[in-house]
């Protein structure tokens, strides 16, 4: 059973790809964690990505889908894919591989959310600004502290989640996306969740969606 998840910035899916994993063992892959460790092990590829980031542009399909089918190593199924595909020139490519080793996206979860809930979400998030720490807080939640809680370092908003910049981001993703779901919602195992609770609430919802035992 291979899955994509999908979800608006700050929608959680990368949370909810990780529980997945734990509770029914799932390999996660997240593309943007294999975009950041190949840019920490400065290889040539992890170069040449950090330029294009920094100049606000990102990773090519070509390089993306280079990251992530050495990720995956041969495997073909048991994959919950988080970050990918981000188009549908991607989704077509992923389609392609699978199909080569005889195997397919059998779900894509979409986790739904309403515009002012994601614009929250982004807005409340601080982030530890001690550079090897980087833990992430919700400014929301009932035990938010000023410091970070493991390192005691100063908690920050990063530019990207001010309220102008979230906004930008939701529509940059509508527009992006939409075609992307146009082209899953064709699918047989296409699913919407409801992902405007609790991390656990969307785990349930998810969970049941995939018909996945508790
Ligand atoms: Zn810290």
């Amino acid at each position: 059973m291979n899955i994509v998840l999908l979800g608006y910035p700050g929608s959680g899916k990368g949370t909810q790809a990780e529980l997945l994993a734990k509770k029914y063992g799932f390999m996660h892959i997240s593309t943007g964690d294999l975009i950041r460790q190949e840019i920490a092990q400065g290889t040539a590829l992890g170069v040449k990505i950090k330029d294009l980031i920094s100049r606000g542009n990102l990773a090519s399909d070509e390089d993306t889908v280079r990251l992530l089918i050495n990720a995956i190593n041969d495997r073909d199924d048991g994959i919950i894919f988080d970050g990918f595909p981000r188009t549908t020139a991607q989704a077509q490519t992923l389609d392609k591989y699978l199909a080569r080793h005889g195997k397919k996206v059998d779900d894509i979860v979409l986790l739904s959310m309403r515009e002012e809930v994601v614009l929250k979400r982004i807005t409340s998030r601080r982030v530890c600004s001690v550079p090897s720490c980087g833990a992430v807080y919700n400014a929301t939640s009932p035990d938010f502290k000023e410091i970070c809680a493991k390192c005691g370092g100063t908690l920050v908003t990063r530019p990207d989640d001010s309220l102008e910049s979230a906004k930008h981001r939701f529509e940059v993703f509508k527009k992006e996306t939409q075609p992307l779901i146009n082209y899953y919602q064709k699918s047989a195992g296409f699913k919407k969740v409801d992902g405007n609770g609790a991390p656990a609430e969307v785990f349930a919802g998810v969970a049941r969606a995939l018909g996945l035992k508790k």
